[in-house]
């Protein structure tokens, strides 16, 4: 009778190697999530819903497709605290994502070596010896169904990584993800794990769902896709392989929405679905407790008191009216600053629409800066031509009406005359290129370096392009909040002074 009590208080462990008899064996479930960003509320739902599924399977297999340790405040502890998390949740399997390097290289590999997890993924090679830093496949026996792991990663990663993490002293990329070769060397680890007795195959990607239909259709022998990167929600689609045959994708969006399932049966069928993780009522009590205490920890960090305002940074006019759409106002000069003086770059711009509040006279906590930029948008430096900024600054001052796309600037003085034909608004434009409070006017053939959001300067935003526009590369990944922090705490010495509640004649219109 006391056996029979310890045996069955065992048998509740969801990852104890004994089988109780009553477990299914007739089925591997893999319960996997991508992109959840940092959004660490999910993981103790996640594992809940391990546990309640291990209740009645054997053979349960947890999984990241990448992304998870940076996003939301992952950063006050450089992914310490997803990987302390994902460690509670205790994974099978991870591909490392582009943004898993978001605090440099070296923090990521010891960060990983933390979780216990096995990392997958066969593009992902040294330069100099020409090995791959993982393994690039493993296969699993499961009471005689054979599974294949290979992981594969985004190819083109030195275009998505802006940190100078992949690069050495000399400025020569460390590592090789691939590029144009991703498909052969997915194949080769492909065969390599069927070669070993895989009966089926089942692929960790962090190269996202625009390239994977290319990547697929140049290999063979792959039969189910966990998809990551482009923060699609797909609960089980099909596109074709190099012979025609059907491979299965899924992929379950972002920020933990929902946990992907995939099952594989004894006789070889392969089935995927998504779990809302809204519809999940068990949270694992362990993993809870380690959110729980970061949680706490975020909550006091972001409370404390870093810094002091002696002005009032304001989004409204004299009477009080909302007038960071139309005008120059405090708080957009504070922003615009922030981003010429973090990056380093000659011009500093910030969407009025990406501002979402002011900031008050008094005491400065990390959780008042969030509020003015509670997206975290990551922060990029360009380099255009003057041709190429006009432009921009034409349709941003086109509207007279209020627009999101309304440029807060610093470093650069414009002159608009609201009367003219749109896209002939912009009468002069002044910047001060050497950094010493002399305003020059624009030449269309100079260049200019610019510091502001990836949205803004990059992906188009609000419907403004800077043609032709070259990134360049920061000191390390930041985002938009992180930079109000830097800017407050390093650049001003946590006191921003009386004189930046003033307007100072930046953005002025033809009378
Ligand atoms: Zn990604």
């Amino acid at each position: 009778m006391i056996l029979m009590t310890v045996v069955i208080a065992f048998t509740g462990c969801h990852n104890d190697t004994d089988t109780p008899i009553n477990k299914r064996m007739d089925e591997v479930v893999i319960l996997f999530e991508n992109d959840v960003h940092g959004a660490i509320d999910g993981y103790p739902i996640f594992a809940g819903y391990r546990d309640a599924v291990a209740d009645t399977f054997k053979y349960v297999v947890t999984v990241s497709c990448g992304d998870c340790i940076s996003g939301n405040l992952t950063a006050l502890y450089q992914g310490q605290s997803v990987i302390d998390i994902m460690k509670s949740v205790g994974y099978d399997y991870l591909v490392p994502g582009n943004h898993d390097f978001d605090f440099s290289m070296a923090t990521f590999l010891n960060l990983l070596d933390e979780t216990q997890v096995q990392p997958l993924c066969c593009n992902f090679n040294d330069r100099a010896t020409g090995l791959p830093l993982f393994k690039e496949y493993e296969v699993k026996d499961y009471g005689g169904i054979k599974v294949g792991y290979v992981g594969v990663t985004y190819p083109y990663m030195e275009t998505v990584v802006s940190t100078s993490t992949l690069i050495d002293e000399d400025g020569n990329y460390i590592y090789d993800f691939g590029g144009g070769n991703v498909a052969g060397m997915l194949q080769n680890a492909v065969d390599a794990a069927r070669a070993e007795g895989a009966r089926t195959v089942v692929l960790l990607s962090h190269i996202g769902d625009d390239l994977l239909p290319e990547v697929i259709s140049k290999t063979s022998g792959i039969d189910v896709v966990l998809d990551a990167h482009k923060h699609t929600t797909e609960p089980g689609s099909y596109i074709k392989d190099k012979d025609g045959s059907d491979v299965l994708w899924t992929s379950t969006g972002t920020q933990m929405e929902n946990i992907g399932r995939v099952s594989i049966t004894k006789d070889g069928k392969v089935k995927s679905s998504l779990i809302a993780t809204e519809s999940v009522s068990k949270r694992s009590e362990t993993v809870g407790n380690v959110v729980d205490r970061y949680n706490q920890d975020i909550e006091r960090r972001t409370k404390e008191v870093i810094g002091h305002s002696d002005a009032y940074l304001t989004e409204n006019d004299a009477n009080g009216k909302y007038i960071a759409r139309l005008e120059e106002c405090p708080i957009g000069n504070f922003c615009a600053d922030a981003f010429r003086a973090v990056t380093g770059a000659q011009i500093g711009i910030v969407n009025a629409g990406g501002m979402r509040t002011e900031i008050k006279a008094g005491d400065i906590t990390y959780a008042s800066l969030l509020a003015v930029f509670p997206f975290q948008n990551e922060v990029c430096m360009i380099k255009v031509s003057g041709r190429s900024l006009k432009n921009a600054l034409e349709m941003s001052y086109a509207h007279i009406d209020d627009f999101g796309g309304f440029y807060q600037i610093s470093g650069m003085k414009v002159l608009i005359d609201k009367t003219a034909a749109e896209g002939n608004r912009v009468r002069s434009v002044k910047v001060d290129v050497a950094g010493n409070g002399t305003f020059v006017d624009i030449a269309d053939n100079e260049k200019y370096t610019i510091g502001g959001s990836s949205y803004v300067l990059l992906e188009g935003g609000n419907g403004i392009i800077f043609e032709n526009a070259e990134r360049l590369a920061l000191k390390s990944y930041l985002t938009d909040d992180q930079l109000l922090l830097q800017y407050v705490t390093e650049t001003l010495a946590g006191h921003i002074p009386e004189s930046a509640g003033k307007v100072e004649g930046r953005i002025t219109y033809v009378e």
